[in-house]
């Protein structure tokens, strides 16, 4: 990866997460500080809160790709941006150009998105608590 790059990539990434949380941070942030009490232990049921909120408003597609925004962030903390998380191949820069919260190079990813519809078809059914 050209690191001269890296900036580019950045803020292209910050723009795609501020464009998604934009509406939806400024309706959590109103509704928040008329319920926000002083309480020690609200850290956890807050921050979990505030991950539902979003999912909800967000919607299943942009809540995937908001993670996958996250993701790329971290690994430019971390320093293997542009890597594909499976093959650990350089992903090519015309595609990060493309979608730069891409995490995996286009053969990884036409395998992984075969695998995808499973797996939030399984994902989804964690919420049903049935103790029978
Ligand atoms: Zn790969």
């Amino acid at each position: 990866m050209n690191s001269e790059k890296l900036p580019s990539y950045l803020s292209k990434l910050q723009e795609i997460r501020n464009n998604l949380l934009g509406d939806v941070k400024k309706t959590f942030q109103t509704s928040q500080e008329e319920t926000l009490e002083p309480q020690a232990d609200i850290a956890d049921g807050a921050a979990q809160a505030y991950t539902n909120e979003l999912m909800t408003s967000l919607g299943e597609q942009d809540w995937q790709k908001l993670k996958q925004v996250d993701e790329a962030l971290e690994k430019i903390n971390r320093g293997d941006y542009g890597i594909c998380s499976t093959c650990s191949k350089p992903i090519p820069e015309a595609r990060l150009d493309v979608m730069p919260f891409a995490k995996f190079c286009v053969e990884c990813m036409s395998e992984h998105e075969n695998q995808a519809e499973n797996q939030i078809d399984s994902s989804e059914e964690e919420d049903s608590e049935e103790n029978s």
